[in-house]
């Protein structure tokens, strides 16, 4: 064994690295913790020429961590508000109360709602009839 500064040197063996990286990233106890929380870790112990750039690497492509950890992004832009309609019925917002009980053979409720007046009709379907025939239904109550 060669210490380096009372850091266990380890040899330019890629798959012992990766196995020194994998105990400090994969464990429950580590938490797939972020690049800087691993090389915190690993350098408390082991050292090699390289190891920042190597659990860099590792952490970027642990599958995990791709699919589950936020990544930040650009700023989004300033809010903007909806224009304010001008006429009634003009802009409507149209939505679905899905997966109730079935009453009455029906079990799903179209919102149909004036953004202007919030005048709103509520119409009592079932999930089938909203696949086959949403327009008509939407011409038939409106
Ligand atoms: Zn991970």
């Amino acid at each position: 064994m060669v210490l380096k500064e009372g850091k266990v040197y380890v040899p330019k063996d890629e798959e012992l690295r990766a196995e020194v990286i994998q105990l400090r990233h994969d464990v429950l106890a580590a938490g797939h913790g972020g690049r800087w929380k691993i090389v915190k870790l690993v350098m408390r112990n082991y050292w090699w020429l390289g190891v920042m750039r190597d659990i860099g690497r590792y952490v970027e492509g642990c599958d995990l961590c791709q699919r589950i950890k936020n990544r930040p992004k650009e700023p989004v832009g300033k809010l903007k508000l909806s224009k304010v309609p001008e006429k009634l019925w003009i802009h409507l917002i149209v939505d679905f109360i899905t997966k109730l009980p079935v009453v009455a053979g029906k079990d799903v409720i179209l919102v149909i709602c004036d953004r202007l007046s919030k005048m709103t009709y509520f119409v009592a379907t079932t999930e089938k009839t909203l696949v086959e025939g949403f327009m008509r239904l939407f011409r038939d109550n409106m």
